[in-house]
C-alpha cells in the first residue's frame, strides 16, 4: 500500500517488536526499536516546544549517530520537513542553505554552536549530543502524539550533490519516501532478518532514504559506522547480510587480502550506487568474493529508479537494471524529446510515485524539468540494451558536441583507464574556434607512473574515430571532486576553457 509513511512503518515495528535491535554500534552498544522510540518522543517534545508546526523545516548538521536518525524520525512525527545538511558545509555554504530553506530549527553539533549564533535571530539553534550522556536535545518531556501526515505532504528537503552546479533543494513527500522504500524492500527481499552494514553518510539519499529507511521499515538492524572504514567493514562481514555502498567501497574492499568467500558466507547482497561502478571493478569483486554486486540507479529528486535483479535474471556489469515496480523509465531524443528505440542514446526520463514534487521555491526550474505527461527529465544520458536493462552513459551536461558530432566522454575515459599508467581520467569538452567544442583528456597517473600525453593518445587512437580523439591531454595529480566524491567536470571545464583561444 502506498498510503503509509516511514514514520508509521517505524511505529509499527516499535509496537510489535520493541526489543528488537535497530542500531549496533562500534562500541558494542545496541539500541532497540523501543529505545529509539523513547529518544524520538523526547526530541519530538522539544521540537514542538521550539514551535515546529507541520510543514516547517528542521535543519540538521551533525555527525552521524543514532540520535541523528532519532531527530529525523521525530521531525516526521511532528509533521516537520527534515533537512539534513552535509557536515562539511561551512560559512557561505551554510548561509545559502539556511537562507534558502528558512528552517524553524537548526540542530548542530555542540562543538559548532558558536559558529552558528549568527542565525539565532531567525531560528531556534539547538545542539544534538548523545542520549547516554544527557547532551541530547531534549528535556524530560515525552510527546507521543503523531501528526497524521498525508502522502502528498512534504517530509524532507534534500539538497542535490552540486555536481553540475549549485545544489538544489528537492522536496520529497511522505508518499515518495514510503513508496520507494517498499519497492526496494520487495526488489531486494530485505526483511527483519537482515543486518545491514551502514557506512554511508546520512545527509544524502543513499544513506538516509535507501539504507536507513529500508532498515527501519523492515524492522531489521544495522551496524552503524561513523564513516567508511574498510577494516571495520571487513570485521563486520561475518556478522551481517547486506552492504550498501558507493563504488569506491568496492574498489577498496576488492584490494584486501582479508576479503574471501568464506568471510562473506553470511552476506547475501552487496549493493552499489550514487556513481557508476566500472565493469572491471564489478569483476574484481566477483573474483574475490563470489558475489555479483547489484548496481542500482537513483538521484535525489527521484529516489531509486532502477535496479539490477536480485534474482530471476543476471546482474549485468555496466548496467543499472530495470525500473522498480511502480516506476517507468524511458529514453528520449535530447533535442526533440521523442522516445527513442532501444539501443539509442538519449535523455533518461522517469515517472512514478517516487518522483519528487518539485525544487524548493524554484517553480520555473521545476516546470522546465517535467514533461506534460508527468515524466521527470533526469539530465542523465542512457540507453536501453537488448535485455531491457538501462545503461547510464553520462550526464547530458557533460556531453561534448564537436563539429556537430555527439561525443560521450565515458567511451574515451574507459579506453584511457585501460592504460597501465592511468589511475583515472576525466574527458571534457572545451570551446574551440573551429569545432565549437573539442575534447580534452585530464588524466591522473598511477603512483610512480609518468605517462606522456602522446603515448596515451597513441594507445587509444586505434579504437576511436578521429573526431573523438582528445586534442589535448593534461596529466594532473588529482581530479576535483565534490563532497560526495563525484568528479566536478564543470570545474575542469572552467580550468581549461582557454586552451584553444
Ligand atoms: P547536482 O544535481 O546538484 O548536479 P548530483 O546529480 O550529483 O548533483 P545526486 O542527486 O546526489 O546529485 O546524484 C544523482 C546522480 O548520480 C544521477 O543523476 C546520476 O548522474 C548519478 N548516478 C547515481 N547512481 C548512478 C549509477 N549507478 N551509475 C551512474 N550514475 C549514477
Ligand atoms: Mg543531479
Amino acid at each position: 500500500a502506498h498510503d503509509t509513511t516511514i514514520y508509521r512503518l517505524f511505529a509499527d515495528q516499535t509496537l510489535s517488536r520493541p526489543d528488537a535491535p535497530l542500531f549496533e554500534l562500534p562500541d558494542g552498544r545496541t539500541i532497540s526499536y523501543g529505545d529509539t522510540a523513547d529518544i524520538v518522543y523526547r526530541i519530538a517534545a522539544r521540537l514542538r516546544a521550539d514551535g515546529v508546526t507541520p510543514g516547517e523545516r528542521v535543519a540538521m548538521q551533525v555527525p552521524k549517530s543514532p540520535e541523528a536518525i532519532a531527530l529525523y524520525l521525530a521531525t516526521l512525527q511532528v509533521g516537520g520537513v527534515f533537512l539534513p545538511l552535509n557536515t562539511a558545509y561551512t560559512g557561505a555554504e551554510m548561509r545559502y542553505f539556511i537562507g534558502d530553506a528558512k528552517p524553524r530549527v537548526l540542530v548542530c553539533d555542540p562543538e559548532r554552536h558558536s559558529e552558528y549564533t549568527e542565525y539565532e535571530s531567525d531560528l531556534v539553534l539547538e545542539t544534538l549530543g548523545e542520549f547516554a550522556d544527557g547532551t541530547l536535545l531534549s528535556g524530560d518531556e515525552r510527546d507521543e502524539d503523531v501528526y497524521d501526515a498525508a502522502t502528498a505532504e512534504p517530509a524532507a528537503i534534500l539538497y542535490t550533490s552540486g555536481t553540475t552546479g549549485r545544489s538544489k533543494g528537492a522536496v520529497l513527500t511522505h508518499g515518495n519516501l514510503a513508496s520507494n522504500c517498499e519497492a526496494l524492500l520487495d526488489a531486494w527481499q530485505f526483511t527483519a532478518d537482515d543486518t545491514l552494514i551502514h557506512a554511508l553518510p546520512i545527509f544524502h539519499i543513499h544513506g538516509l532514504f535507501v539504507a536507513a529507511n529500508m532498515t527501519i521499515a523492515a524492522g531489521a538492524s544495522m551496524h552503524f559506522l561513523p564513516k567508511f572504514d574498510a577494516e571495520a567493514i571487513i570485521d563486520l562481514l561475518p556478522k551481517s547480510t547486506v552492504l550498501m555502498g558507493v563504488p569506491t567501497f568496492y574498489t577498496r574492499l576488492a584490494k584486501s587480502e582479508r576479503v574471501t568467500p568464506e568471510l562473506c558466507s553470511s552476506m547475501r547482497l552487496f549493493v552499489s550506487g550514487s556513481a557508476p561502478l566500472l565493469a572491471s571493478d564489478h569483476e574484481a569483486f566477483l573474483a574475490r568474493t563470489g558475489h555479483a554486486i547489484l548496481e542500482r540507479y537513483g538521484m535525489t529528486e527521484t529516489g531509486m529508479n532502477s535496479t539490477n535483479p536480485y534474482d530471476g535474471g543476471p546482474r549485468k556489469p555496466g548496467t543499472v537494471g530495470k525500473a522498480l515496480s511502480g516506476s517507468e523509465i524511458r529514453v528520449v531524443h535530447r533535442e526533440t524529446g521523442v522516445p527513442l528505440p532501444d539501443g539509442e542514446v538519449g535523455i533518461v526520463e522517469v515517472r512514478g510515485p517516487n518522483v519528487f514534487s518539485g525544487y524548493w521555491q524554484m517553480p520555473e526550474k521545476t516546470a522546465s524539468e517535467f514533461r506534460a505527461d508527468g515524466f521527470f527529465i533526469t539530465g542523465d544520458l542512457g540507453t536501453i540494451d537488448e535485455d531491457g536493462y538501462l545503461c547510464i552513459v553520462g550526464r547530458d551536461k557533460d556531453l561534448v558536441i564537436s563539429g556537430g558530432y555527439n561525443i560521450y566522454p565515458k567511451e574515451i575515459e574507459e579506453l584511457l583507464d585501460g592504460h597501465p599508467a592511468v589511475l583515472e581520467s576525466a574527458v571534457i569538452g572545451v570551446p574551440h574556434p573551429e569545432f565549437g567544442e573539442t575534447v580534452v583528456a585530464v588524466v591522473v597517473p598511477r603512483p610512480g607512473a609518468q605517462p606522456a600525453g602522446s603515448e596515451l593518445l597513441d594507445f587509444i587512437s586505434g579504437d576511436l574515430a578521429r573526431f573523438k580523439q582528445p586534442r589535448a591531454v593534461r596529466v594532473v595529480s588529482a581530479l576535483p571532486r565534490n563532497v560526495m566524491g563525484k568528479v566536478q567536470k564543470a570545474e575542469l571545464r572552467k580550468q581549461y576553457a582557454d586552451l584553444f583561444d
